[in-house]
């Protein structure tokens, strides 16, 4: 018989358990050993089998067992020490609250949107890096004390399971997830009323969501759910999955995420009283919809100003972030324009009032390369964002290549798209023994800085013996998944005994495991699978590998890889050296990371955005061993692991995928393996342990994510407060902005370089000599405050191109009658070798963060 409905019922505690029900109910618990010690001595058997989540370990464990722990004083004891201890996290003054305060501009909150968040393995909501970098940021923010609000939705089925049929083909399930299993609460009002909020969708009722709120720290996670009563069926299957579904049940998820996102921080900060945010930072595309509700609220909404549009765009556009993910074009949401016209309808769409044409203009691909008959969402983030970043050194440069369409007057190099590199949370990612042995030579919990120091005092022998106790837990681990995957094939446990001796502990281990879209290339390594036999068969130096990874569903391709790679794996000649383990989540790589030496990345350059995971293993003292890309093109020092060689630039994907591929043989043939075996007398590898120490040494501070949330506070978050807080306060500074926008655009026609003129500079140029430039330019209606004049110079290439550009701000001498001025200003000669120049006129406004931000310039006749 099946049930026609379902719930969890939850637990009464005793009173003197009732901090249980606390602890359970902020997820900090998921990184503080301490906390999940409590939880283990409630039931160590149920905790396990409860996959460490204290939702079920407390709806499961028996009123006997309870009566028991609330006479246990010294339980009791340690109950109250983890619980005084949240208080203390939750409620002390920390890094951003050392700060200055508002006087240096930082935020009084930021409400960060994302698709996706995977913060727990008990609360699935994620596909893969996206989410795991949002969960790290909020658990990061929440450390530092940064007053984030996280805005994303839940999926009833979360993302999929993976598990393989008989022949290696991917299998996936859809495990229904009950809210009120989850470590969630529902938000209420006063009256204990449930927060809705509602969004009107064309041809229907409107659309209803209720709000949960995760607690991540200090920070709240809202969570919208359309699964709700008093929605039609088709609506409460709006959050059903992730990535799931037709272009339209996609546009519908990320109206209600933008949309009903920004209603639902609203309802939040009005029922709590949390501080309104200050600064919307949109993680990725999908949540771009939150600037169109933000321009109703500023326009049509009664409650609100009632500005005009273009004042409303640059409001939001001052204190929005945006944040690309992705160099590869297939990663980026994009929707027929008419889909968007008839949800976004003047009339009764979901931001009534606000003109349809004006939303659509956001997205538009109106420009060289671009499909006018589509909505991009990326596009959308840049046009309502005055801030945008990329998420490595060298994503920023690609995103600034790949965008360079929206500001087709400038060079790439002047794109305003920067970047800041991610980081990782580590205490959700370090194995506890590692602290533990850095916190046995002097680490001090509080002060992750201490860590590295203390890293450098552990004694190689230690270091090592860790490191195998960690191989060694991933290997059994490993068995487990192993023998179940097998189960669930098909075989029988007779069959089923080489699994004992499966992997090994005292063998090179290496970890390969991420989704598995084409530019990641899982297979790789089996380009010449004899050579990869070999290696995992050498006698003296034998490597093994673990592989995991989820294919998106709709992928056959990356389905057929996995086969491919399953079927390799399955050979008997090398199953006990090769394993690839079904449903790569975050309880699978938490003991993956530290189980492994090495951590091996080989995308097709350069459409690995950043990558997460190899930082993840070097923080638990794993080298990387990687195509330069992402990260590691920034951060591989020659000295912290291994580059393979790109043959990026090749235009046949064979030969490139054959020149990388026997790189990466070599690379282990020649360099890790014998690195890793070189031992001493007492059995330690001396050089591999070095290495491993300069890593955590040098990379361990970098790939942070408190790095990376500072960053993000110091550069965007705080500036972008500031700017809107000088727009906000009675939006006069916003109007004028708008309307200083208005006349410079209609009066740019008339801006032009006339002539340019240069002295100082004879026949035989030298360092040091002074070039004087005059230019006559003429602004029309524009006075020269609106606009900056520059002398553009730097070296000359062969089509006298301008490399490596200075600028130099000329000043004003004498102004004539028609808006024509004569400017001065002085160059001196830095460099030897191909010298060029010109000179250019662009905006000029305090308000602007980029002089490219109108996307206007007029430049010198050549
Ligand atoms: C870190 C992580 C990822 C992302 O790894 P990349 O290197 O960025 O591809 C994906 N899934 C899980 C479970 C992770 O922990």
């Amino acid at each position: 018989m099946r049930a026609i409905r379902r719930f969890t019922v939850r637990p009464v505690l005793p009173a003197s358990l009732s901090a249980l029900s606390e602890l359970a109910g902020n997820l900090r618990w998921s990184w503080h050993p301490p906390t999940q010690d409590v939880f283990a001595e409630v039931d160590d058997e149920l905790w396990t089998s409860s996959g460490h989540d204290p939702v079920r370990l407390l709806g499961a464990v028996g009123a006997a067992r309870l009566e028991q722990l609330a006479a246990d004083e010294g339980f009791l004891g340690r109950l109250a020490a983890a619980r005084a201890d949240l208080e203390r996290y939750l409620t002390e003054p920390r890094w951003f609250q050392q700060q200055e305060g508002e006087r240096a501009g930082t935020p009084r909150a930021v409400a960060y949107f994302s698709p996706e968040f995977g913060i727990t393995a008990v609360l699935p909501q994620y596909s893969g890096g996206l989410g795991i970098l949002a969960g790290d940021h909020l658990k990061a923010a929440s450390d530092l004390g940064v007053p984030i609000i996280g805005v994303g939705l839940l999926y009833r089925h979360g993302y999929f399971k993976q598990s393989l049929s008989r022949e290696g083909w991917q299998q996936e399930t859809y495990p229904l997830l009950d809210p009120d299993g989850l470590p969630i609460s529902l938000l209420r009002d006063g009256e204990g009323q449930r927060a809705t909020i509602s969004i009107a969708l064309p041809g229907g009722p409107d659309l209803q969501a209720r709000i949960w709120v995760a607690s991540v720290g200090r920070v709240p996670l809202l969570m919208l759910d359309t699964d709700v009563e008093g929605n039609p069926e088709h609506y409460a299957e709006i959050t059903d999955r992730l990535y799931g579904g037709n272009s339209e049940h996609r546009l519908r998820q990320e109206l209600l995420l933008g949309v009903g996102g920004v209603r639902a921080v609203r309802e939040y900060c009005r029922i709590t009283g949390h501080p309104e945010p200050e600064v919307f930072h949109t993680n990725e595309g999908h949540a771009g919809f939150l600037g169109v509700e933000r321009v109703r609220e500023l326009t049509v909404d009664p409650a609100g100003p009632g500005l005009d549009v273009d004042t409303a765009l640059e409001v939001g556009r001052a204190s929005t972030v945006f944040t690309t993910h992705t160099p590869v074009p297939a990663g980026i949401d994009r929707f027929p324009r008419s889909l968007v016209e008839q949800y976004f309808a003047t009339d009764g769409g979901a931001t009534p009032g606000v003109p349809v044409e004006r939303v659509l203009a956001l997205g538009t691909e109106d420009y060289d390369g671009g499909d006018a008959a589509v909505f991009n969402m990326a596009v959308m983030g840049f046009r309502l964002a005055q801030r945008a970043n990329g998420v490595s050194l060298l994503h920023g440069e690609v995103s600034r290549g790949m965008f360079s369409g929206l500001w087709p007057a400038f060079d790439e190099a002047e794109v305003p798209i920067g970047s800041i590199t991610n980081g990782v949370h580590a205490p959700t990612w370090v194995a506890r023994e590692l602290f533990d042995l850095a916190a046995a030579h002097g680490a001090d919990g509080e002060d992750p800085d201490s860590f590295w120091a203390a890293a450098e005092k552990v004694p190689a022998g230690d270091m090592w013996s860790t490191k195998r106790v960690l191989r060694d837990r991933l290997v059994h681990e490993a068995r487990r998944r192993l023998r179940r995957s097998w189960e669930k094939r098909g075989a029988a446990s007779a069959e089923l005994g080489w699994i004992d001796s499966a992997l090994d502990p005292d063998v090179l281990t290496i970890g390969f495991a991420r989704r598995v879209p084409s530019y990641k290339r899982l297979t790789l390594m089996l380009r010449d699978p004899a050579r990869l036999k070999a290696l995992l068969l050498h006698p003296e130096r034998p490597v093994q590998l673990v592989i995991a990874g989820k294919s998106h569903p709709a992928d056959d391709g990356g389905k057929r890889l996995i086969q491919e790679m399953v079927r390799f794996a399955d050979d008997p000649e090398v199953r006990h050296r090769i394993v690839f383990l079904p449903n790569y989540d975050i309880a699978m790589a938490q003991p993956l990371y530290p189980g492994c030496d090495v951590w091996l990345n080989n995308p097709l350059r350069p459409y690995e955005a950043c990558g997460t995971s190899g930082m993840k293993a070097a923080l638990n003292g794993g080298l990387n061993l990687s195509i330069l890309d992402g990260w590691w093109d920034e951060w591989f020092d020659g000295e912290n692991g291994w580059a393979i060689p790109s043959a990026d630039g090749l235009d046949d994907p064979d030969r490139r995928d054959d020149l990388e591929a026997t790189a990466l043989y070599d690379l282990i043939e020649h360099e890790v393996a014998p690195r890793f075996y070189d031992l001493d007398h007492e059995g330690v590898p001396t050089r591999w342990v070095e290495m491993l120490r300069h890593t955590l040494g040098s990379l361990g501070p970098k790939v942070l994510a408190t790095r990376m949330v500072r960053d993000y506070t110091r550069t965007l978050y705080a500036p972008a407060a500031g700017t809107a807080r000088a727009l906000n306060s009675d939006f006069a500074g916003a109007r004028a902005l708008a309307e200083w926008k208005r006349r410079v655009r209609s009066g740019w026609g008339e801006v032009r370089v006339e002539h340019v003129e240069s002295t100082g500079v004879g026949d035989a140029p030298q360092v040091g000599d002074v070039l004087q430039v005059r230019a006559f330019v003429a602004l029309g209606s524009l006075a020269p405050e609106d606009v900056v004049v520059q002398v553009v110079h730097g070296r000359a290439d062969a089509e006298d191109a301008l490399r490596d550009t200075t600028t130099t701000d000329l000043h004003v001498v004498e102004s004539y009658e028609g808006g024509r001025h004569r400017l001065d200003a002085e160059v001196t000669l830095g460099s030897s070798g191909p010298f060029g120049y010109t000179v250019r006129v662009l905006p000029a406004n305090p308000l602007l963060v980029s002089p490219a931000e109108l996307g206007v310039v007029a430049l010198a006749p050549a």
